[in-house]
């Protein structure tokens, strides 16, 4: 009798993590892997602590039975239930996303009925069919944090930028490079038309274009800037993550032609012209020309006239600043936008 022992698929394996992420409409990064399993009524996660608790064990039982001190995914054949458990003690969080990534991928791949097992270890299955289920789960759940075809998107990226951009582990960050420089070296390359590439394309454009002003906390989305919209400095940098010191200030909605679709001054929202019909006031934001040196002493003169020296920029309705060569906005000269200071201040004293 010939047994045939389980091939790992990892086109598969991409595919379904690709369906996981399609089902739950997440393109943003990083990848919130925990609430990926929300659709599923059939599946819980939960942490070794509440297993602990709820059938008093202790954790060294608990990484006996399951034989992993990171998570596992136990299936119940008889109820057709999943339940992942994970080791939230576990000190690199990293870690623990991609262990969650893993066992999904066990879930996703149905790795448990496929080998009638409720748990994936190596106890209980042949070593070779325990390597072909690990490193399919292996595959999906780095297709499912940090896709290669995505971080090939990015030209600069190496092991910190990739473990920063989606949240893994620097280990698991080495592993993914190293995994595309070996492709490289086949001659390897991802269409544009690969389907993760655009599954994120909205992500990945967004986070190219990304910038963080130094001064002010401000990020911002521009393809080209020299200057920081918000506070006109020119300390700006290319920014890939919103970090936790981000400031977000008052942004303002617009329409297709830069125009607000809100009266910022009275609030009216029936917009027809580039003026308010309530008010009077601009509603569109764009480059002076104006030195920003001169801001003590607002302009005054005629709003219809040609800013002869703008460099005809149209900018971000909370620009006070134009991003291009550093003049002052419309807005800003106009008192429409106070300060960026004031709201910096108010935002910091902000309770959480
Ligand atoms: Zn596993
Ligand atoms: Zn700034
Ligand atoms: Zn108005
Ligand atoms: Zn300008």
């Amino acid at each position: 009798m010939t047994t045939t022992t389980y091939k790992a698929d990892y086109k598969k394996a991409e595919m379904k993590a690709l369906k996981l992420l399609e089902m739950n409409n997440s393109s943003s990064l990083p990848i919130k892997v925990k609430s990926l399993a929300e659709p599923f009524s059939n599946l819980r996660i939960k942490t070794y602590s509440w297993f602990s608790k709820k059938y008093n064990v202790t954790f060294e039982e608990i990484i006996e039975t399951f034989q992993s001190d990171e998570g596992c995914c136990w299936y119940d054949s008889y109820s057709n239930k999943y339940l992942i458990l994970y080791n939230e003690k576990v000190e690199n969080k990293k870690r623990i996303r991609w262990t969650l990534a893993h066992e999904l991928g066990h879930f996703m791949l149905k790795h448990n009925e496929l080998s009638k097992r409720s748990i994936i270890a190596r106890s209980s299955l042949s070593d070779d069919e325990y390597d072909e289920f690990e490193s399919e789960a292996n595959v999906f759940a780095r297709s499912l944090l940090a896709h290669p075809a995505i971080i090939c998107q990015f030209k600069s990226a190496n092991p910190h930028f990739i473990s920063d951009l989606f949240h893994i582990s620097y280990e698991a960050a080495c592993n993914v490079f190293m995994f595309i420089q070996k492709g490289y070296e086949f001659g390897f390359n991802y269409s544009s038309n690969h389907p993760f590439i655009k599954f994120f394309s909205n992500t990945i454009h967004l986070i190219k274009n990304s910038w963080y002003c130094l001064k002010c906390n401000h990020s911002f989305s521009k393809k080209l800037a020299h200057f920081c919209p918000i506070c006109g400095s020119k300390n700006i940098a290319k920014h890939f993550f919103s970090g936790d010191g981000d400031v977000k200030y008052r942004s303002y909605e617009t329409d297709e032609i830069n125009r607000l679709k809100k009266c910022i001054t009275c609030s009216n929202e029936e917009i027809v012209g580039d003026y308010c019909q309530i008010c009077g006031t601009y509603l569109v934001n764009k480059c002076t020309g104006f030195s920003p040196q001169n801001i003590a002493e607002k302009y005054t003169g005629k709003w219809h006239a040609d800013f002869t020296g703008s460099c005809g920029a149209l900018l971000d309705a909370n620009a006070r600043f134009c991003h291009n060569c550093g003049s002052t906005s419309l807005f800003y000269e106009a008192d429409i936008l106070e300060d960026w200071k004031k709201e910096k201040e108010e935002a910091d004293e902000l309770p959480f």
